[in-house]
C-alpha cells in the first residue's frame, strides 16, 4: 500500500492527515483507530514524503478550465505559437467550434487521427511538427 492509498483510505473514514513540523497530525484524533495508527507508524517515511510534496498545479483540460487559470480563452493566444497551457486540453467543441491543440507544444493541432465524432471519438491532434511518424 502506497502513501496515496493510505491517505485515500483514511479520508474515506473521515480522517485528515497533515504535516506539523516533522510529525503527522491526524484529525479528528478520536477517530484514529489502532489499525490506522499502526499503518501510519509502519509507513511513516513514505507518508511524510508524500505530505511534504506540494499539490500538483491544476492543469486545464477544457477551455473553461483554461480560462479559469489564464484569464483568456485558449484561442485568444496565437494558434501558431506554442502555449504550455494548451498541451493538456482535450479536443472539444465550444459553441459548435471544434478546438484541438497539439499535446506536445500547445500549437494548433492541424493534423489528426482517430477522429470519428459519430462514435464519440474526437481523435488525437498534433501540429505538423509533432505528428507521430509511425
Ligand atoms: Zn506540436
Amino acid at each position: 500500500m502506497g502513501a496515496k492509498e493510505i491517505l485515500i483510505a483514511m479520508n474515506g473514514s473521515g480522517l485528515n492527515l497533515s504535516l506539523v513540523g516533522e510529525s503527522i497530525r491526524v484529525s479528528p484524533p478520536e477517530k484514529l483507530t489502532d489499525e490506522f495508527r499502526a499503518m501510519i507508524r509502519e509507513h511513516k517515511t513514505v507518508l511524510l514524503e508524500f505530505l511534504r510534496e506540494p499539490p500538483p498545479p491544476s492543469l486545464p483540460k477544457t477551455a473553461h478550465e483554461f480560462f479559469a487559470v489564464f484569464g483568456k480563452w485558449p484561442w485568444n493566444f496565437s494558434a501558431a505559437k506554442p502555449h504550455p497551457g494548451r498541451k493538456w486540453l482535450k479536443p472539444e467543441f465550444v459553441d459548435r467550434v471544434f478546438f484541438h491543440w497539439c499535446p506536445e507544444c500547445g500549437r494548433w493541432g492541424a493534423a489528426g487521427r482517430n477522429f470519428n465524432p459519430t462514435r464519440g471519438k474526437l481523435g488525437e491532434w498534433y501540429c505538423e511538427k509533432h505528428f507521430p511518424k509511425t
